[in-house]
């Protein structure tokens, strides 16, 4: 079996690595680079078949659906498998309408299940479901020729699904030749620290509630589902229902999770922000909003008991939380990446934030593990040797694992 990263050897984002056995050939990932202005064909890889014209490329396997991860897959053939979670498959889809630009949705491929192997030709895969930021996120084992490929993608152990690394140090799939593994975390973070918890979250955020007199506005992703449980959970405690927009609604809905919050439970709220309705209107998406309206509000009755209410923030509600007055006492907590905020993504709600007086506060926690974490990964999983991926600093590694290969993007080894 012969390895290629085509991008991700010293960088996080636009993650791609090609695998070739017997003259065949996989894909893990197609992601989008982190620094893309926009989803453009130009980021592909330069990589045989992607049109679909050839016979010896079988398709490619996403590890989780962020677009970091996939993004690219908007500018293959819709002949290509492309295999990934059943839920990371139905999520893409149903938030396809509401995205700008170009957005893939890929419908056919293999469907991972955690622990169930499957063949592509010569590949012998088996997804392991792992503790990360988006939901129904994979590791991948591939075995062909006789060795043993660990695909780490992208995880932690400080999620609301932490078991699940540990249970993978406990009984950890053995006799790796290789392991690609990401590290987002290293030089980002002491290697000696920890991240806060998703837990850890829930009570800072249960603390900013109650100290808000008025409308707790969170800034997060709508498809970052650890996070909206951390959001709930505290809602929850601080009496406050959670209100949230029909694109937020879609994607839970798609989890097909119902232990998750959804737009029926009665401490959640759908409140459809102007440009919402505007595009409702114009795809004709009544049944949609129908379904989801159960327990619909207006924004007058936020201004009513704006105290009473965690809104799920999307900088589309602006207008409408001003119009509707609904900022008194308000507090607003950003909790993504900082490096988005920094890079000037959200610099429209930066002035109207200014405009209002309400301070910036933020919340967060990485998607990945931190250095212990990996440490401890790779000490369980004891891999003939380490390959960096998905990260800034590869030269760091060799700090941590003995058995460091380093593969820049292009070389096959
Ligand atoms: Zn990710």
């Amino acid at each position: 079996m012969l390895t290629k990263i085509h991008r991700g050897s010293k960088e996080i984002g636009g993650s791609c690595v090609e695998l070739e056995s017997q003259g065949q050939r996989i894909l893990l990932d197609m992601g989008l680079p982190l620094d893309a202005k926009q989803n453009d064909a130009k980021y592909l890889p330069d990589i045989k078949g992607l049109d679909g014209s050839d016979p010896s490329f079988l398709g490619i396997l996403v590890s989780h659906p962020h677009v970091d991860h996939f993004g690219l897959l908007a500018h293959i053939s819709p002949e290509i498998p492309v295999g990934m979670g059943v839920a990371a498959r139905r999520i893409l889809k149903a938030a396809q309408p509401f995205m700008p630009g170009k957005w893939p949705a890929p419908e056919n491929g293999p469907e991972f299940k955690s622990g169930i192997p499957f063949e592509m030709g010569p590949f012998t895969i088996t997804p392991y479901l792992v503790d990360h930021s988006a939901y129904d996120a994979y590791a991948l084992l591939i075995e062909a020729d006789g060795k043993r490929l660990f695909y780490s993608g992208d995880f932690r152990a400080h999620g609301r699904k932490a078991k699940l690394f540990y249970r993978m140090i406990a009984k950890p799939p053995g006799n790796i030749d290789a392991m690609l593994l990401e590290g987002s975390s290293l030089g980002r973070l002491h290697h000696d620290r920890q991240f806060p918890t998703e837990t850890d979250l829930e009570v800072q955020f249960e603390t900013a509630f109650r100290e808000t007199s008025g409308l707790a506005l969170v800034h997060c992703s709508s498809q970052n589902i650890d996070r909206i449980v951390s959001i709930m959970r505290a809602s929850k405690r601080t009496g406050r229902k959670l209100v949230i927009d029909l694109y937020t609604a879609v994607v839970l809905e798609a989890t097909g999770n119902t232990k998750l919050p959804q737009s029926d439970w009665s401490d959640v709220v759908l409140m459809i922000p102007q440009s919402q309705r505007v595009k409702i209107k114009r795809n004709a998406w009544f049944d949609l909003l129908k379904q989801h309206s159960r327990n619909r509000i207006f924004r007058e009755k936020i201004h009513a008991n704006p105290e009473r209410y965690t809104l799920l923030f999307r900088p589309l509600y602006q207008g409408d939380l001003t119009r509707g007055e609904c900022l008194t006492g308000a507090t607003y907590i950003y909790s993504q990446w900082e490096g988005y905020w920094e890079r000037g993504e959200y610099d429209d709600v930066k002035m109207w934030l200014n405009k209002h007086k309400i301070a910036k506060q933020s919340i967060h926690t990485s998607g990945h593990a931190s250095p212990v974490d990996l440490k401890l990964f790779v000490t369980a999983l004891n891999p003939g040797k380490v390959v960096p991926i998905h990260t800034f600093s590869p030269e760091r590694y060799a700090e941590m694992y003995p058995n460091v290969e380093m593969h820049g993007d292009g070389e096959w080894w």
